[in-house]
């Protein structure tokens, strides 16, 4: 993911954080509960969940560090960031191609995710 890469690029001390905020990030483990509080699912222990702010976690990392973000509040703060990127990608997609070709493609995606087909064939 380029966000997470420039972000550790900036930030070498926190590249193992980004990195696991990234994994966060890609495997859309972020469930937004109201304003600024987030639900986030563990990723070492399924269905687990912390209560995540940009600038407070309950998790065992933050509690044994607390002067340090940890991986879920790194991952709120990128969140912006990787909304931006996306954004931006919909409306290359969307200049790029009919919303007839858009659909086939998303289409296309869906079968792959399912395991439907192979990313060859769609
Ligand atoms: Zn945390």
């Amino acid at each position: 993911m380029t966000v997470a890469n420039e972000a550790a690029q900036q930030w070498p001390a926190r590249a193992e954080r980004i990195a696991a905020a990234s994994e966060i990030l890609m495997a859309d483990q972020i469930e937004q509960i109201d304003g600024n509080l987030y639900r986030v699912w563990s990723r070492s222990n399924p269905g687990a969940f912390y209560m995540v702010t940009r600038h407070g976690c309950e998790c065992k990392g933050r509690y044994y560090r607390p002067h340090l973000a940890c991986a879920h509040m790194v991952a709120l703060r990128l969140l912006p960031l990787v909304q931006d990127a996306a954004a931006e990608m919909a409306a290359l997609l969307a200049a790029q191609f009919s919303p007839e070709e858009q659909k086939r493609m998303e289409f296309g995606r869906y079968l792959v995710e399912r395991g439907m087909v192979s990313e060859r064939v769609a």
